[in-house]
């Protein structure tokens, strides 16, 4: 299906640093900080993590990055991962982040393997949201998607986040045919009482997962239908908001959304930058290649320098992805950019 391209001139010079040639703003960025993760997600890492675990940015690269960034005009940071709790430092990492001039929103994307020994800490640190992976209610069915069997102790992270005061608490479930699409008045039925935003992700086809992207992919209109059918209405989205539409229903405390990256006009409203775990500056989630910051990043580096690296890469950002076409660049799995 052909994508709607926003207004493009492609002779136009940016106004806004950190603005591409299509007039898009960017003042959101994903920093992944590890490619490694505890859990083997089905569609993202079957096998569990296979890479040399080394080589991620350090505290400091990290706070050296997010400070130029923010410099730029970036407002909300979002850690990512592989696992992001993983790292031993990643409280210390959060801390710093949000004690960035600039940075307003910091958020975590987690499977929530022990937030619940952390969301107090996190909250303490300056954690403004966080976004917890969760594709099933079931037991069994968690088990079988992640490989993994902590189902309790990621829901408890959930209720632990709420109870800590983390301003904005929601969940990721992505959306699998035969697995978890039968669940969608189950997740309903969670926000019920529960102020979350359950945000179903339509699964990405990446390097690695052809095979089950073929057998699992539902397109997220299904959600769409079931959510205005059961009387859901769609909600306005902010300028730092993330890629999800989200539904809200009077009777309901809780919202649930929808990521549909193949939907037509997806990529109009691209307000995101990635930087991977060791320093590639990432223009689109499927894109090709990065660019590598690191060398700007050591202690003797021109933090200008830095800067203007960033601001000539977005030149390159193109309009919109090519996962029409059947290209979904080189993303061998999500854990590698950082979803
Ligand atoms: N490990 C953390 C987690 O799972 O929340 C953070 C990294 S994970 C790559 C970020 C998000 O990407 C998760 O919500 C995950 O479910 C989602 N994800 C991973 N692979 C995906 C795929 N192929 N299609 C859609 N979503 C995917
Ligand atoms: Fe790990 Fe997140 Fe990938 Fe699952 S989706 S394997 S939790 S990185």
């Amino acid at each position: 299906m052909p994508q709607r391209a926003p207004t493009v001139d492609p002779g136009r010079v940016p106004d806004s640093e950190l603005e591409d040639r299509f007039g898009r703003r960017f003042a959101y960025l994903r920093l992944s900080i590890t490619d490694v993760c505890n859990f083997r997600c089905e569609y993202c890492l079957p096998d569990g993590y296979q890479g040399k675990p080394t080589g991620f940015l350090n505290r400091d690269e990290i706070q050296r990055l997010v400070s130029a960034f923010a410099e730029l005009g970036i407002r909300k940071l979002r850690i990512t991962g592989g696992e992001p709790l993983v790292r031993k430092d990643a409280l210390a990492i959060l801390a710093d982040a949000a004690a960035t001039p600039g940075i307003e929103k910091l958020a975590l994307t987690t499977n929530a393997f022990n937030l619940a020994a952390q969301a107090e800490a996190l909250r303490d640190a300056g954690l403004s949201a966080v976004n917890i992976s969760l594709d099933s209610l079931d037991r069994q069915g968690f088990e079988r998607i992640t490989g993994d069997k902590r189902h309790e102790k990621v829901l408890a992270g959930v209720d632990a986040a709420i109870a800590a005061g983390i301003p904005s608490v929601k969940i990721n479930t992505v959306l699998l045919g035969g697995l978890n699409d039968q669940e969608i008045p189950d997740f309903m039925e969670y926000v019920r009482e529960r102020p979350v935003a359950v945000r179903f992700i339509e699964l990405m086809q990446t390097a690695d997962n052809g095979d089950y992207f073929r057998r699992r992919h539902v397109s997220g209109q299904t959600v769409a239908d079931r959510l205005q059918a059961a009387g859901w209405s769609p909600m306005q989205r902010g300028e730092t908001d993330g890629p999800a539409v989200e539904y809200s229903h009077p009777d309901y405390a809780g919202r649930i959304g929808l990521i549909a990256p193949y939907a037509p006009g997806f990529c109009d409203g691209c307000n995101r930058l990635r930087v991977t775990a060791r320093g590639g500056l990432r223009l689109c989630l499927f894109g090709n290649g990065t660019h590598d910051l690191r060398p700007l990043l050591q202690d003797e580096a021109d933090k200008a320098a830095l800067k203007r690296s960033i601001c000539q890469t977005l030149v390159g950002k193109e309009v919109s992805h090519h996962l029409h076409e059947g290209d979904f660049g080189d993303t061998p799995h999500l854990a590698s950019t950082g979803g």
